[in-house]
């Protein structure tokens, strides 16, 4: 399999590949799915650099730690360093918007909710984002009025638009640049709508945001 590196608009991108600043329960349906309480702030986790893989090339899960979930979300990538920001700065610094995954290791991050632990192993793991390729920032007005889909074996399971997010991204950027630098390269992932579920051995999904990205993908066992 290939080393991630970030591409935007068919190219390599000079931009080094950072962290992912993420964000749970953006979409009110998610959190009513998952039997959380709709939160009051946005609710932040970071995945490291080493969680990055290709969308487009098969996908490892671990097969050893429970089920392990998709999430299907849109990604920002960050082309300017964001430190408490204005909205405005972070409309400059988007460099690309693309899909990935947030692979969740479910049933272990029940376990650690429960012991009201860090979610870390769950969400960060090695491999737990396989990322598209970016298509150069859409205008500002277009980045909530996006749709995000996935089919899984055929199946449509995740039908969301970016309209529905609770913290849009431009607030949300600005929100996560108060505690943690977005740096160029950074990716931040925005939160997923309904419909997550367990991923098996063998599944081919397809990944889509509106008309501009259409990926394909199996589900191969982690050696
Ligand atoms: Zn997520």
């Amino acid at each position: 399999m290939s080393e991630y590196g970030h591409i935007v608009n068919g190219v390599s991108s000079q931009l080094p590949v950072g962290k992912v600043v993420c964000v749970g329960r953006n979409y009110a349906e998610h959190a009513r799915e998952l039997n959380n309480p709709l939160p009051t702030e946005p609710v932040l986790f970071i995945k490291p650099s080493t969680a990055l893989v290709r969308l487009d090339e098969p996908v490892s899960i671990p097969t050893v730690f429970g089920g392990c979930h998709y999430e299907t979300e849109m990604a920002i990538l960050i082309g300017q360093s964001l430190t408490a920001c204005s909205e405005q700065q972070a409309a400059e610094a988007i460099a690309g918007i693309g899909i990935a995954l947030d692979l969740t290791l479910r049933d272990l991050q029940t376990q650690l909710k429960e012991k009201s632990l860090p979610w870390e192993k769950a969400k960060a793991f090695d491999g737990a984002c396989p990322m598209s390729a970016f298509i150069a920032p859409p205008l500002t007005a277009e980045l909530q009025h996006q749709q995000i889909q996935l089919r899984q074996n055929g199946q449509l399971k995740q039908d969301g638009n970016s309209a529905d997010m609770l913290t849009p991204v431009l607030p949300l950027l600005v929100y996560i640049s108060q505690f943690f630098t977005l740096q160029p390269g950074d990716i931040v992932l925005t939160g997923t709508p309904a419909g997550v579920g367990p991923l098996a051995l063998g599944d081919r999904l397809q990944v889509s945001l509106s008309n501009t990205i259409d990926l394909y993908t199996t589900i191969i066992e982690r050696n």
